[in-house]
């Protein structure tokens, strides 16, 4: 459960007008439960490729297939889904809501959970990331640090096959930035879901991923994808 394979995916905006070509045949073959990292400078097709994942953008070309269900090409209409939850880079907390709260909503809401079970839920995966004691406060109340775990942890919730992190630690400080990367690297080894993880921080990671995926662009919009494998220790 969880495995992604993009098949020459090619993103062009504008097809009519100056047209930019964001991603050029990238083929990528992701392994249930793979935590692959996607760097590369900017520009050259990050985000695109996340959206594509996600189904907010239809692709141009190729086709993204998810457990063997294509769910993004050129002829269909690319929808988002629960089981490919994204977490940007800037916060989507609910401010009006406490963090329980926040947390439980979305399970509750498409009918996945009843209120119980959702709390219970939510309770396990704040304990993992040692927020226990701040089901109570709202966003407001929190560190950027805290929101973050928050978000990280809520997007388990409707326990998705796939998870999209676009940039999720940029603007926090170095210290904060651990606290998160070892709150992320936890459920990871609890849950072992599928994550495609953009950064533009190479350390960050090798420090993270088991694969790193590096997208180039060179003069003339020559794209290219190369794979580095990492052993996790
Ligand atoms: P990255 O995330 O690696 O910085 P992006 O995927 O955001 O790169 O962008 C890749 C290329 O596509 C860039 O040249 C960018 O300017 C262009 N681009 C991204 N989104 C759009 C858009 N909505 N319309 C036109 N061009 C876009
Ligand atoms: P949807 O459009 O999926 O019914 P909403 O309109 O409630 O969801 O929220 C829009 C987006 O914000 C969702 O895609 C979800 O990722 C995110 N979101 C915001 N708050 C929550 C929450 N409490 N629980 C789950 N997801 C949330």
């Amino acid at each position: 459960r969880g495995w992604l394979s993009i098949r020459s995916v090619q993103k062009v905006y504008d097809p009519f007008g100056k047209s930019v070509v964001a991603v050029d045949s990238c083929s990528v073959e992701i392994r249930p439960g793979e935590f692959c990292a996607i760097v590369g400078p900017s520009g050259c097709g990050k985000s695109t490729l996340l959206n594509a994942v996600a189904g907010f953008d239809t692709i141009t070309s190729g086709e993204i297939y998810l457990d063997g269900q294509c769910i993004n090409s050129a002829t269909m209409k690319a929808q988002p889904g629960p089981d490919r939850i994204v977490v940007f880079q800037h916060g989507a907390l609910f401010p009006w809501a406490t963090v329980l709260e926040n947390m439980i909503r979305g399970p509750i809401v498409q009918k996945k959970m009843n209120k119980h079970q959702a709390i219970q839920k939510a309770r396990e995966l704040l304990a993992r990331v040692g927020l226990s004691k701040v089901e109570n406060l709202y966003p407001t109340d929190m560190s950027s640090g805290m929101c973050r775990r928050v978000e990280i942890v809520r997007a388990l919730m409707n326990d998705p096959r796939v998870i999209l992190l676009d940039e999720p630690f940029r603007g926090l400080d170095a210290l904060t930035k651990t606290v998160v990367h070892n709150a992320l690297l936890e459920i990871y080894e609890m849950e072992r879901k599928t994550i495609l993880f953009i950064t533009h921080d190479l350390e960050e990671a090798i420090y993270l991923a088991d694969r790193v995926l590096v997208m180039t662009t060179r003069p003339g919009s020559i794209k290219q994808t190369i794979f580095v494998d990492l052993p996790r220790p």
